[in-house]
């Protein structure tokens, strides 16, 4: 085995991939750029260098530095994570020259996969089914045009350097295509500093379902099974889970004996992923395949019980794989939700800040064979820049069936605490209790077509409402009693434990008493109807998460104070509740509210980012759906276009403006 492991990443990757060094009695070096002094995966290892300024390009990008600090060290391997130098061939011959060993696959391998027009021209010689398109460079939007045509609508149009789903185009006309061949083109100079792009049909309702394949440098190849990743928002993945629901056992050995053969064909030595996309009719088609550790590799490693960084480790060391193919066995369900730091409700905008709290779920099986995995790589304090990947951490599951590994996902991220900016853990939680994602029925559009219009947080209604009410009911009598009891103090009035309380929710308002001691349970009793809820919890004061059942459930409530009340969240529904005795109800109702700021006549930024581009003057006439400015944030280039018709007044920004979040970048007369 190896002496010392350098990780060339950072985050939740850098942190899993020490835990299997540190298992296997591997010294662990991290590297980290300025940003990321603070960081998890440098206080994780065992040593760690500073490899440069925040910029990727200038750090975790800097193959000569990653080389130095590896020799500095005394390490030799290099685990490369996935993203950053892991799918780098030129990163990898750098290695090989230096002696070191590149825990990933040979140089040949990660050259043929790593363009999508070439993997695709080996996949169709090594008689793996590809989607039907044009296998060659396109040179300008009239021919892209023409071969559009030739293949027949919709199309797509990808950057042949491409990944993460940057310089993707979905078109359904000659004239969508002519608009996307240039914006796909420069997205992926951008990106890639390749701009070759090609066109392939668009499978419509397609299902994303990878096959992971393990190899030796002995020419043994096997493959894990399944996951299905049709979860996605911005043709990235959010949620994904093995085994998926929709492939039987005879689809899944003829996908895997595809991936298996594609592998071989360039002689896969580590862990990899070919991707497909299947259609309604379990018809498969090759996308790419992925030369690196994939980021949701831990729903397979739940379902086989392999630990795949253990595996790559081994045979990067030269050690044959001791798997056959019949010994793999897949058990139960296992479901990955990324928790980003984005706003569902801004179309999955990436969001910055600091994390002023961050209270994850508990890990462990319990004993009904119920496991929580959280993969993270943020401490409470860090900060989200913009100038890395916005996922946080991934939360996994693994159930004996797929239900009970959704419904404890939806417990898991209920009880997950994080403050400091926009996320997605309402959407996830939302996602969780919806009934065509839990009967299974997906495709790559189904967040699009689940959540028209983009993800509007859930108004509080029925039993869920109900159960907000009772808790904040009992959260107030909790303080109003503890006011009133200091320790080896006299006491203060006791509660009157039959005092109404007003509680307004949601622009209505509810009257209700609680009756229980300090320390609960709880019965509160709500006016009219007579209806009552019993609550049992041992949440105490300063506790993001109430933990508890409600009417004998188990639920998991987050709760956080604000001015005469708390902010609830209970399955994704998040809602301001204010508690008032009956006097301060009646002197509220006079007070006066604070009307929101207009800001429709502004075009704001909806994300931190760059200005590329502004497509309008002032005195200009728009029309919805008119383009007016494209920003870039996190390399993704983003179109922000009309609401409505209008007048532009003023421009505000110009094209290479850093601008915050909310900045204004238009006025409209
Ligand atoms: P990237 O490498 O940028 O992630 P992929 O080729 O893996 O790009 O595609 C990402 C996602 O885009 C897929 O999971 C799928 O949802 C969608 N997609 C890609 N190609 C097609 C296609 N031809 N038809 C339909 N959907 C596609």
């Amino acid at each position: 085995m190896f002496a010392k492991l350098l990780i060339a990443n950072r985050g939740e990757i850098a942190c899993r991939i020490m835990r299997t060094a540190r298992r296997l009695g591997i010294p662990t070096v991290a590297v980290y750029s300025d940003a990321d002094r603070d960081a998890l995966h440098v206080d994780m290892a065992d040593e760690a260098v500073r490899i440069g300024p925040a910029a990727a390009s200038q750090s975790y990008l800097d193959i000569a530095k990653i080389v130095a600090a590896a020799k500095e060290t005394g390490a030799d391997a290099i685990h490369p994570g996935y993203g950053f130098l892991s799918e780098n061939a030129a990163f990898a011959r750098a290695l090989a020259k230096a002696g070191i060993v590149f825990v990933g696959p040979n140089v040949k391998a990660i050259e043929a996969m790593g363009d999508k027009i070439e993997s695709k021209k080996l996949a169709a010689k090594a008689k793996v089914s590809t989607v039907p398109g044009h296998l060659g460079v396109i040179k300008d939007a009239k021919e892209a045009a023409k071969i559009a045509d030739e293949i027949g609508y919709p199309v797509m149009i990808k950057a042949s350097a491409g990944g993460g789903g940057k310089g993707m185009r979905i078109a359904y006309s000659r004239k969508e295509v002519e608009e996307g061949f240039n914006s796909s083109k420069s997205e992926a100079k951008s990106s890639f500093g390749d701009d070759r792009v090609f066109v392939e049909k668009y499978i419509e309702e397609p299902r994303h379902i990878e096959i992971q394949v393990l190899g030796d440098k002995h020419g043994n190849v096997i493959h894990l099974g399944e996951r299905e990743c049709s979860i996605q928002r911005r043709n990235q993945k959010v949620v994904e889970e093995a085994p998926s629901p929709f492939i039987d056992d005879k689809t899944r050995a003829a996908m895997g004996a595809e991936a298996v053969s594609l592998a071989k064909a360039v002689g896969y030595d580590t862990a990899g992923t070919v991707e497909f996309i299947v259609d309604k009719n379990r018809n498969f088609y090759f996308l790419e395949m992925n030369t690196r550790l994939q980021v949701e590799h831990p729903v397979t490693e739940l379902v086989t019980g392999l630990d795949l960084v253990e595996a790559m480790l081994r045979v990067a060391a030269g050690e044959k794989l001791k798997l056959k193919q019949k010994d793999v066995k897949l058990e139960g369900s296992a479901i990955e939700a990324r928790i980003y730091a984005e706003d569902p409700v801004r179309n999955f905008m990436p969001s910055t800040g600091r994390l002023i709290r961050y209270k994850p779920p508990r890990e462990g099986t319990t004993v009904d064979g119920i496991t929580t995995r959280l993969d993270s790589g943020v401490v409470e304090g860090g900060e989200i820049s913009v100038y890395y990947d916005p996922m946080i951490a991934k939360l996994v599951t693994h159930a004996p069936t797929r239900l009970q590994a959704i419904e404890h996902m939806g417990e898991a991220l209920d009880a997950f605490a994080i403050d400091g900016f926009r996320h997605n853990i309402p959407f996830l939680s939302v996602l969780m209790r919806n009934n065509r994602w839990r009967e299974g029925r997906l495709c790559t559009k189904f967040i699009a077509e689940e959540f028209p219009g983009g993800f509007k947080p859930p108004l509080p209604t029925g039993d869920e409402r109900d159960a907000i009410v009772a808790i904040a009911a009992t959260i107030d009598h909790m303080s109003n009693q503890r006011r009133r009891a200091i320790t080896q103090q006299m006491h203060g009035e006791p509660v009157q434990f039959a005092e109404v309380r007003i509680i307004e929710i949601a622009d209505a308002a509810e009257r209700v008493t609680v009756a229980g001691d300090v320390e609960g349970p709880f019965t509160v009793i709500f006016e009219g109807g007579g209806k009552t809820i019993n609550l049992a919890s041992n949440w105490w004061f300063g506790d993001p998460v109430w933990k508890g059942t409600i009417d004998g459930k188990p639920a998991f409530v987050q709760i956080r104070p604000i001015l005469n009340g708390y902010d609830i969240i209970y399955e994704g529904v998040e809602v301001p509740v204010r508690v008032l005795t009956e006097r301060e109800a009646e002197l509220a109702a006079l007070m006066l509210v604070k009307e929101k700021a207009d800001t429709s006549k502004f075009l704001l930024c909806p994300m931190p980012g760059t200005v590329v581009s502004l497509a309008v003057d002032v005195g200009q006439d728009v029309r919805a759906g008119d383009t007016l400015c494209v920003v870039e944030a996190m390399k993704m280039e983003n179109v922000l276009k009309a609401e409505r018709d209008g007048k532009v007044s003023k421009v505000l920004a110009k094209p290479g403006d850093s601008l915050n979040v909310d900045a204004v970048i238009l006025e409209f007369a």
